[in-house]
């Protein structure tokens, strides 16, 4: 069975969808999505040897190599150009998913959607999308085993219309912000304590340029998150 996490990031796959699962791990995802329907075609992608066996065994055990093609390679260079229409990076940082966007960005043409769930700081996901004309479509907020995931959809930006998020779009989410379900309130009150704990610690510490700059920013989130 896919965790509550991997199959909420499924259910953002377009019907038909040709879609490669970077850093799949074990290809759940893309095993999940052939299996079901979701997904035509698949691309399960994997940096690391230990892993990208595992994926290998898991689409051969299930039966689905005719359908999902595993390959050991560095973010986006496992897809050819205009192979796929749809990506998903899951369980990673924000910054090491804006990374590998980045390094493989002419990959992205023809893209038609990304569907990406950071563990930590998806704010460098939102500013991303901004710079790179894309923009959030859809927004997910989730609570699985005490962690707390977010799921972020992007599509590229057709019209060239001005897309731009406020600081508190940016840190929080555009769509998740609007919601506030009780995880989002669960995360953010979460956030709020642990910098105010580094604050603290920050106080006691010999006071220099950069504690005071680091100081001024957690200030200026914490009134941001507590005006939300
Ligand atoms: N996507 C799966 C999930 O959400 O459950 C697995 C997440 S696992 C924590 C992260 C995986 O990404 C690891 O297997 C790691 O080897 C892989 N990975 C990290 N950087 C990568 C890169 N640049 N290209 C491909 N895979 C990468």
């Amino acid at each position: 069975k896919l965790s509550k996490r991997l199959e909420a990031v499924s259910e953002y796959i377009p019907i038909g969808s040709k879609v490669a699962d970077i850093g799949s791990d074990h290809a759940y995802l893309p095993c999940y999505a052939v299996k079901n329907g979701i997904a035509e075609f698949a691309i399960a992608g994997e940096v690391v040897e230990g892993p990208y066996q595992s994926a290998l065994q898991q689409v051969n055990n299930s039966s689905l190599s005719h359908a999902i093609s595993v390959r050991k390679g560095d973010g986006l260079e496992v897809i050819e150009k205009g192979e796929v229409d749809c990506i998903t990076i899951a369980g990673m940082g924000g910054a090491l998913i804006t990374s590998i966007l980045n390094q493989g960005i002419e990959k992205l043409s023809g893209v038609q959607r990304l569907i990406l769930q950071p563990n930590i700081a998806a704010i460098s996901i939102r500013t991303w999308c901004i710079e790179h004309g894309w923009k959030i479509i859809a927004e997910q907020i989730l609570e699985e085993d005490q962690k707390i995931y977010e799921i972020l959809v992007l599509e590229p930006i057709n019209d060239n219309g001005p897309y731009t998020l406020s600081d508190e779009e940016l840190l929080m989410g555009p769509m998740l912000i609007k919601e506030k379900n009780n995880v989002f309130q669960k995360k953010w009150h979460q956030e709020v304590e642990q910098w105010k704990r580094i604050i603290k610690s920050l106080d006691q510490a010999v006071e220099t340029v950069e504690t005071t700059e680091k100081k001024n920013q957690l200030q200026k989130n914490i009134r941001m998150v507590e005006e939300v």
